[in-house]
């Protein structure tokens, strides 16, 4: 395929660290997925790091470039609802040890690549659901990027998260062995002042975890009582920041449901008594179906010659009452468990268990945009960031098009572009 610049400068190829535009660009001659439906013959421009134009024929005025994007489709930058930067994947360490024996320095340097793949891949965005033992790291690394010293994602970050006492891992050393956890233990009355102490340490939104593998028999088994999930939520919105939920039992669901979290993670164990209830509550759920199927692998599964295990047949039927119930589905991975920069193997996995190829599209886009409460995201409109990817071919019907990402910009910053370009 051939492409041009018709006028003006020519289109700055990669250079690490974004290179302002100082005018307008012109995006065109791309199929637009504006963040809910997909339009033909419509024209984009960029002045800065906002929108100023969307809509069809081509606006008056001459701008500082012009992409020529044929064959390609325009969407907003994609939003990743669950990414752990300051992990990678547990089959090349564990998370023991990345936990206890990996540097602060080194998982510091793995989080800067993470972020830089997780960018070229389109993902724009992130909310990064706790560093795991790592402790404000993510703040820093937020900040970092903010003021330009590196390329990434947008990042909105947890920080430490919070664990009941007894309840987080590493497990399983002799009990005078003390080792630091993957995350902040508090119970009670005290976990006002540890809500409050992470804020104070700059995270954008508390992750708690509602349950965890502690039951008798190593099933997921609740943690906090209501009342103190409750005080968490209290003490978080008091300060404009969201509490987003680590829960698969339905008790523990239920539970950070009714104490009015914003999002529910994983929520592996859930029917359509508890879905009617996050309906009821307007809490939106975040299924990681490829953190499941990713761990499953780790353990033997052979994708290509096993048959399914039970824990996949069981998620499938979850999300599929999910779908039904018509609870709001956000699009968020768990990547870290797998490989930053692979995050589009979520939304594969939507549509395989049953999601359309556009809704998958609006959740990855427009749907965390709103849930995450970030208003001039997730959309391509006049007034909103710029923020915008171009790939190959039309992931509204072959969802795996978002391998193909070919453009990247990032508020009115262009960090990739493999089209050929010149005056
Ligand atoms: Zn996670």
């Amino acid at each position: 395929m051939y492409y041009k610049i018709c006028t003006g400068l020519p289109l700055v190829l990669f250079l690490g660290i974004g290179v302002y535009a100082q005018e307008g660009i012109h995006l065109m001659n791309a199929r637009v997925f504006d963040g809910m439906d997909v339009h033909f013959g419509w024209s984009v421009v960029t002045k800065g790091n906002e929108i100023i134009y969307a809509g069809p024929a081509k606006p008056k005025g001459s701008y500082h470039e012009e992409l020529d994007l044929s064959g390609h489709t325009l969407l907003p930058g994609l939003i990743e609802g669950h990414s752990h930067l300051f992990l990678h994947p547990y089959n090349e360490t564990t998370w023991n040890d990345q936990v206890l024996k990996e540097s602060y320095a080194e998982r510091t340097v793995r989080a800067v690549n993470h972020a830089n793949a997780t960018l070229m891949a389109g993902f724009t965005t992130v909310r990064d659901l706790g560093t795991e033992g790592a402790d404000y790291l993510d703040v820093g690394l937020r900040d970092a990027i903010n003021k330009g010293l590196m390329a990434g994602p947008k990042m909105l970050v947890a920080g430490k998260a919070i664990v009941a006492t007894g309840s987080y891992g590493p497990k399983g050393f002799a009990p005078h062995v003390g080792v630091p956890l993957g995350a902040e233990a508090a119970d009670g009355v005290d976990l006002i002042r540890v809500t409050r102490d992470q804020i104070g340490h700059g995270v954008d939104v508390i992750k708690v975890y509602a349950d965890y593998r502690w039951g008798l028999m190593g099933e997921a088994a609740p943690t906090f009582s209501i009342s103190e999930l409750k005080s968490i939520v209290e003490t978080a919105h008091a300060s404009g920041r969201q509490v987003v939920a680590h829960a698969s039992s339905k008790e523990g669901m239920r539970r950070a449901i009714l104490a009015g979290v914003t999002t529910i993670e994983h929520g592996d164990a859930a029917d359509r008594e508890i879905y009617d209830l996050m309906v009821a509550h307007d809490v939106a759920l975040c299924p990681t179906l490829a953190a499941g199927d990713a761990i499953m692998q780790y353990r033997g599964w052979n994708k290509m010659s096993d048959s399914i295990p039970e824990r996949i047949i069981l998620k499938k039927k979850s999300f599929a009452d999910a779908l039904q119930s018509g609870v709001t589905i956000c699009a968020g991975g768990d990547v870290g468990v797998f490989p930053h920069g692979e995050n589009v193997r979520e939304l594969e996995m939507m549509v395989d268990y049953g999601m359309s190829e556009l809704e998958v599209l609006r959740s990855v886009t427009s749907t965390n945009a709103r849930v995450f409460d970030m208003p001039d995201l997730g959309k391509i409109q006049s007034g909103f960031q710029a923020d915008l990817i171009a790939v190959q071919g039309n992931p509204d019907t072959n969802i795996s098009a978002l391998r193909h990402v070919n453009v990247v910009m990032r508020q009115g910053k262009m960090y990739k572009s493999d089209l050929t370009s010149q005056h």
